[in-house]
């Protein structure tokens, strides 16, 4: 008797100790905060590869600045096509194919061939400035009409086009940092690369979800106005707070452009925030729905299963929840009020 107590107590020990390293091992956590991209980048993962898969991301987002999607580092593609030396790489040739078609079906709202207006208006550098009409109209004459051709894997740009991705690189960087936790089988993983967040949290079960808080347009950058609860994803924000300048009678004009005006977007509102499976999605979809405003950004949201929380100059927060998905959100700020779409 006192023999199989023994081996009882054995057995649980060994079970308990393989419990403790699998939790160990599985468990695993690795985290760090970088600058790339001109912004910050944190990320928080879990998982018994976490921190391979930190080292890669890492690699992966200074990489994607460094050598393809940066329009000031000289040793990117996307300045070497800015430059007049077109022919590219089959990755640069496959995310500019996604982009062409989110400009189409966008409108021309989103539209990466804005950056000689960007350069035209300056904002968020000290050159901030109102150009002049015929300016604004040089600017955006053929901005939609930059091509791939496919035959040489090259991009022709029309005379005076120049093209930058700074509404989407964020959300691309996030796209590869999924690729990455999905082949370590990251058990939880959010990746924050500026504006756009990767949220993934497969190992812990079907029914995972993830707080995100909502930035107050109106407030300090720490200060919330509701919290999002959500399924895993990408979300990103688009905001008329996040580069602006304001003239002597106190007119703000922001760094997100109507490419039909070549003005800062007025569409009434302060925020978008999109939810979608990938991050160039959210982060394309937040531009170009901060552009079209809540009613003429359905079609777009729907096209792509994505949702939005947009802010409006009235201090309301507008969501698309129960059209196409199924997120919740609390306000937490009662000077703003809660509505659907209608
Ligand atoms: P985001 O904060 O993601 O909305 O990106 C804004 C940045 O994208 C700006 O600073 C510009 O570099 C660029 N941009 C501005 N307007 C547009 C537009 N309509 N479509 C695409 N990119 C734009
Ligand atoms: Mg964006």
């Amino acid at each position: 008797m006192k023999k199989k107590g023994i081996v009882f107590a054995a057995v649980a020990v060994v079970i308990l100790a393989a419990v403790i390293v699998c939790d160990f091992l599985f468990n695993k956590t690795a985290s760090d905060t970088f600058l790339a991209m001109n912004t910050t980048v944190s990320v928080e993962l879990t998982g018994a590869k976490s921190s391979d898969a930190l080292t890669k991301i890492k690699e992966e987002i200074l990489r994607l600045d460094e050598k393809l999607l940066s329009r000031t580092n000289e040793n990117s593609e996307i300045y070497a096509i800015n430059n007049g030396k077109a022919k590219i790489s089959d990755e640069l040739v496959t995310l500019l194919t996604v982009l062409k078609e989110i400009e189409n079906e966008s409108g021309g709202a989103f539209c990466i061939g804005v950056a000689q207006l960007t350069d035209l208006w300056g904002i968020g550098t000290e050159n901030a400035r109102v150009p002049d009409e015929a300016e604004i109209e040089a600017a955006i004459e053929n901005c939609f009409d930059w091509t791939i051709d496919y035959g040489s894997k090259t991009v022709h740009l029309p005379e005076g086009v120049k093209l930058d991705l700074g509404a989407v690189g964020k959300g691309i960087a996030c796209d590869y940092a999924y690729g990455i936790v999905s082949d370590r089988n990251c058990k939880e993983s959010v990746v924050a690369v500026g504006g756009s967040v990767l949220l993934d949290g497969r190992g812990q079960g079907p029914n995972v979800s993830f707080k995100v808080g909502i930035r107050d347009p109106l407030g300090e950058a720490n200060e919330y106005c509701a919290v999002l609860e959500t399924a895993p994803g990408c979300v990103s924000t688009s905001g008329n707070y996040e580069r602006f300048f304001e003239d002597e009678s106190g007119k703000r004009y922001h760094h997100i452009f109507d490419p039909s005006t070549g003005y800062p977007a007025d569409s009434g509102l302060l925020s978008v925030t999109v939810e979608a499976q990938y991050g160039t999605i959210s982060d394309a979809l937040s531009t170009a729905c901060f552009v079209l405003g809540i009613e003429k950004s359905l079609p777009l949201l729907e096209k792509y299963n994505a949702d939005a929380v947009f802010i409006t100059e009235d201090k309301q927060i507008i969501t698309t929840y129960g059209e196409f998905q199924n997120e919740t959100i609390t306000v937490t700020n009662d000077s703003y009020t809660l509505g659907e779409v209608k």
